[in-house]
């Protein structure tokens, strides 16, 4: 009931087929015949999973699954206040198993991966993917083959890709180079490549879209916000917030804004200049690791996204990621990783600039959790004070400065 279809040139494929780009170089999406799934509130009741949307995820057989989705939506209205907004919420996809979104990709790939029998799956990764590949190869009992930009990846990120069993390989590159390598690589082997190339992957992920419309009782917020990288996370957003319109259960889809870091953003620069295609930035620098990325894969897809819905990018410096990862932990105690931030950092910046209206519903994607990266949160707030194990020493240290 689905098929594989180029967004270029309209060429489709068999979902049958190992494909992840068109014979003409475009990016393929996963098509349905959308007539013949009837899909309604009714059948949505109860808790919120990646899986509990299998009429709309390509896939036949049981799934590799650890319970992925079902995050929270937190109504931050301290946050909302500080950038002077109204109705401002946070999805934390931080709370996924491997505690960030890319599990609701890769329990639909790797599943997808078995279901087309391959017998090795692998990927490039800036952390996240790698962490999430490790552990659903090892629930499918595949081997997971992971290949890291050398030095660039956050500890906890690289101790969940090892300690799950991944395959670990440093490159000595960045991330663009590490994808290029491979894809070259899976072509070579018959590896399944699951970067977000991977049609399958954005299957999963457009599911952070149907449970934004449930959990705000129906409804698709005026706007979502979200760091971006290599673009496939608000591709599949916009597509979810999509079908559901078009199955009638929502009426209108948000404007997919998307943000990135200074040091990292060919997608804000081919929006503000009204480009048909990205310019590569070579050497691309961020704290924000995941979204250090110079040539996103699924550039064309997002700029649609983007241009279609109304929506706008921006960047925002390291300076203002970090300002609003404190602010999130502090005002609203939601930990996320520096590159989850840059959309609350996004939010301000924009709103400031008048761009966003002050009755918006605006729900932030924060993508991946604090403790990934942990060695950043210690470089940024204050010293622990050690002092001596008494009364007087602590009540000292507890009442200093006050
Ligand atoms: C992967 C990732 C992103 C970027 O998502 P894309 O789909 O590549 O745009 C952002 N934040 C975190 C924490 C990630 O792991
Ligand atoms: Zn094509």
């Amino acid at each position: 009931m689905y098929h594989l279809e180029c967004i270029e040139c309209h060429k489709r494929y068999k979902a049958t087929e190992i494909i992840y780009t068109c014979s003409c170089g475009g990016l393929l999406d996963v098509i349905y015949d959308y007539s013949s799934i009837h899909l309604t509130k009714n059948d949505l009741k109860g808790r919120l999973s990646v899986w509990k949307y299998r009429a709309l995820i390509p896939v036949g057989r049981e799934p590799i699954t650890l319970n992925e989705g079902g995050t929270p939506l937190y109504r931050v209205d301290r946050i909302a206040k500080s950038v002077g907004l109204k109705d401002v919420y946070v999805k934390h996809e931080g709370m996924n198993p491997t505690g960030s979104f890319k599990d609701r990709g890769m329990t639909v790939g790797v599943t997808k991966a078995l279901e087309l029998g391959m017998k090795t799956v692998a990927c490039a990764s800036t952390g996240n993917t790698s962490a999430s590949l490790a552990v659903y190869g090892a629930k499918a009992g595949v081997p997971a083959v992971v290949l890291l930009p050398a030095g660039k990846v956050a500890l906890g990120k690289l101790a969940q890709a090892l300690m799950h069993g991944g395959k670990v390989l440093c490159i000595r590159g960045n991330f663009d180079d590490a994808l290029k390598l491979v894809r070259d690589l899976c072509d070579k082997e018959g590896f399944y490549l699951l970067n977000s190339v991977n049609p399958y992957r954005l299957e999963g992920q457009k599911t952070i879209a149907f449970e934004i419309a449930d959990q705000l009782g129906w409804e698709a917020p005026d706007r979502v916000v979200l760091p971006v990288g290599n673009a496939g996370n608000i591709t599949a957003i916009y597509k979810g917030f999509k079908e559901f319109k078009r199955l009638g259960i929502i009426d209108s889809v948000p404007k997919m804004t998307g943000i990135q870091a200074e040091g990292a953003s060919p997608i804000v620069r081919a929006i503000k200049n009204d480009a048909d295609a990205i310019t590569v930035e070579s050497k691309p620098e961020t704290i924000a690791t995941a979204i250090r990325i110079g040539n996103p894969v699924n550039a064309i897809k997002a700029l649609i996204a983007i241009r279609e819905s109304g929506g706008t990018a921006e960047t925002v410096t390291d300076d203002e990621i970090i300002r609003a990862q404190h602010e999130l932990a502090s005002f609203e105690g939601i930990g996320v990783e520096p590159a989850s931030a840059s959309s609350i950092a996004g939010l301000r910046k924009l709103a400031r600039m008048g761009l966003i209206d002050k009755d918006e519903k605006v729900v932030c994607v924060t993508t991946g959790h604090l403790l990934k990266d942990s060695e950043h949160v210690l470089s940024v707030c204050p010293k622990p004070i050690e002092i001596d194990a008494t009364i007087e020493a602590v009540r000292k240290a507890v009442f200093a400065g006050s």
